[in-house]
């Protein structure tokens, strides 16, 4: 009866494509056997989470919120959902999300917008966004709806959600969890992580999902510790860098009060809080705009109506033609405009204008972290510019869109661990989020900050 209320509510949202109610009953039914024969339930024994429709389940639709991969069922699992049920935790569905993980305000889905639950605080009747791309991940979760949900962040798409809807979103570093069975966006960015109401609950499920996975190039040969256990929230003898690069015009004075007010909570905390230099922030938004879409335009060239889902063959046609018309009718219009872009900036003519300066960059904004993190142990930013804005209000100008994105990308560029928690309410009654970012693989030390601020 629970599930069904659920399952209405979560169909108001529209922040599920499939649900998979057997799938959750049965992760319950296994921690009841557990129990009867005395055995360990799980880290998240009998949890039933939403999965992003980005991670392959196996048998269950994953279609990347798209038109193209309408009706695939991998015959495989992916790494982290896998770890996810091993830890004992079962699926309430397969959540929305911007096509293909490409967007930032959850309109860019093939199966249509997700509504935020804070909707009625934007103003009478407004249906705001839930952030982007994991606004399914983000609805279902701050509308109760599911205790926990993956979510994948390319450019700060578990962490802009969070921050929109007032929950906790972390990106680990860089490798932390497997890429295998994930679709892929921009592989170099890609990363998973959770999203749940507290930084406790991170911690918990961010463990089930990391670890070692041979099958990903990337994956990161180290231990997964527990971090959940060594929650600390006294930040005494820690030092907390405040970058001057992300005071831009344009950022919200609200959101300005907001990292105020999170440095004052650090400092009794026992942090002190210094300045630090990002000198190439500016660039890093550019840079990721320029990265990710060449990096999916070559991901994106697998869906040629052959090996996946959709093919559209109009009567007497030859193979190009087949794979014009399924690629025009299977991709969305942003998924377009991001092949197009990528295509152009690795075209020969063009590779090293466009190219090979923003990989410059992305190393020099990874040195300026680096050089950061030899003055503080982690960095308190915004995660937005902006709170949510109402759905219909952007998606007709893709560059203020990208920008939203602005505080995000940089720790994405250079890999780092980032966390989005919930700081307070603006006065439109909308939730605001703080960002901490931390040294590579201290998501630790990203997740005690966290827990100061929560
Ligand atoms: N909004 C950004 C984009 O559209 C980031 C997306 C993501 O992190 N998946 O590329």
């Amino acid at each position: 009866e629970a599930f069904n209320t659920a399952v209405a509510e979560a169909a108001e949202l529209n922040a599920f494509i499939v649900t998979t109610p057997d799938h959750a009953l049965a992760a319950a039914d296994a921690v009841d056997a557990k129990r009867a024969r005395g055995e360990a339930l799980g880290a998240m024994g009998g949890v039933p989470i939403g999965m992003k429709d980005l991670f392959a389940t196996r048998g269950v639709q994953t279609s990347a919120a798209s038109h193209i991969l309408e009706g695939f069922k991998p015959e495989y699992e992916s790494t982290v959902s896998q770890n996810l049920w091993d830890a004992g935790a079962g699926m309430l569905g397969k959540l929305n999300l911007d096509q293909f993980a490409m967007g930032s305000s959850n309109e860019t889905s093939y199966f249509g917008n997700v509504v935020s639950p804070w909707r009625k605080a934007g103003g009478a009747n407004t249906d705001m966004s839930p952030g982007g791309s994991s606004g399914g991940s983000s609805s279902a979760v701050a509308a109760r709806i599911a205790p926990a949900a993956t979510g994948t962040d390319t450019g700060g798409s578990i962490r802009q959600p969070a921050a929109f809807t007032g929950i906790c979103g972390i990106k680990p570093t860089y490798g932390r969890c497997s890429r295998w069975g994930v679709v892929a966006f921009a592989s170099s960015l890609d990363q998973a992580g959770p999203m749940a109401r507290s930084v406790e609950d991170c911690a918990i499920m961010l463990e089930a999902m990391a670890g070692f996975d041979p099958k990903d190039a990337t994956s990161l040969d180290m231990p997964v510790p527990d971090w959940e256990a060594a929650l600390s929230a006294d930040l005494k003898g820690k030092k907390i860098g405040i970058p001057k690069e992300y005071r831009m015009d344009g950022t919200d004075e609200e959101i300005l009060k907001s990292w105020e007010q999170g440095k004052e909570w650090l400092r009794d905390a026992g942090a002190e809080i210094v300045d630090v230099s990002l000198p190439h922030t500016k660039y890093a938004l550019p840079a990721y705009y320029i990265v990710a879409p060449a990096e999916a335009s070559s991901n994106l060239a697998r869906y040629d109506g052959v090996r996946y889902g959709l093919r559209d063959l109009p009567d007497g046609a030859g193979l190009q033609d087949m794979y014009a018309a399924t690629r025009a009718a299977g991709f969305g219009d942003e998924v377009k405009r991001r092949i197009l872009i990528g295509t152009y900036v690795l075209s020969a003519g063009f590779y090293d204008a466009y190219y090979t300066q923003a990989q410059k960059i992305r190393t020099l904004v990874a040195q300026d972290f680096a050089n950061a993190f030899g003055q503080c142990d982690a960095i308190l930013a915004p995660t937005t510019p902006t709170a949510s804005f109402p759905l219909n209000s952007l998606n007709e100008d893709p560059l203020t869109m990208y920008l939203n994105d602005v505080f995000a990308v940089p720790a994405s560029l250079a890999g780092l661990p980032a966390m989005s928690v919930p700081a307070m309410l603006n006065s439109d009654g909308l939730p605001l989020g703080l960002q901490v970012v931390g040294k590579p693989f201290d998501e630790q030390g990203v997740l005690d900050v966290g827990l100061a601020i929560q």
